[in-house]
């Protein structure tokens, strides 16, 4: 059977952008200013200090992507300490850490998170009324894993 885990009215959301995105990921969440004042926000070490600057507000800002932000906010998920995922990164360039870029995607959809991954999808999430409301989200069943004899 599966899980589920309450993710309550006020989300916990990480946001990440690579750096020809971060314009992108600013412009959005200014646009989104008085939504996400709703919402807790956390960031990789770049963007974070980028957002808090531009939304006036604290954000709590973890490692540079690169440097291990990825994994932690990866871990983070996986913990269930975050709820959803705005993760803006770039389909043109190679990154020196595509690995962690790999892993945060796996774990974000490993664990049944709300991501987005470009701004019309973050559109579509921020619009949802579900962003204003409680909701049980299901937590895969991952007992037959855990279980397998080896
Ligand atoms: P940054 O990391 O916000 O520290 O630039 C983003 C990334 O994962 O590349």
């Amino acid at each position: 059977m599966n899980n589920v885990r309450l993710i309550g009215s006020r989300k916990r959301i990480a946001l990440v952008a690579h750096d020809n995105k971060k314009k992108d990921l600013i412009d959005w969440a200014l646009f989104n200013k008085a939504a996400l004042s709703r919402h807790e926000l956390y960031a990789t070490g770049t963007t974070g200090t980028l957002l808090e600057e531009k939304l006036d507000r604290s954000i709590r800002k973890l490692l540079s992507g690169p440097l291990g932000g990825d994994q932690q906010i990866g871990s983070m998920i996986a913990e269930g300490e975050i709820d959803l995922l705005i993760f803006f990164w770039d389909p043109m360039e190679t990154q020196a850490h595509d690995s962690d870029v790999k892993a945060l995607l796996r774990l974000g959809c490993a664990w049944n998170i709300p991501m987005a991954t470009d701004r019309a999808s973050a559109d579509f999430i921020m619009t949802s009324p579900l962003m204003n409301q409680d909701y049980e989200t299901i937590i895969p069943d991952y007992s037959t894993y855990l279980q397998r004899k080896i």
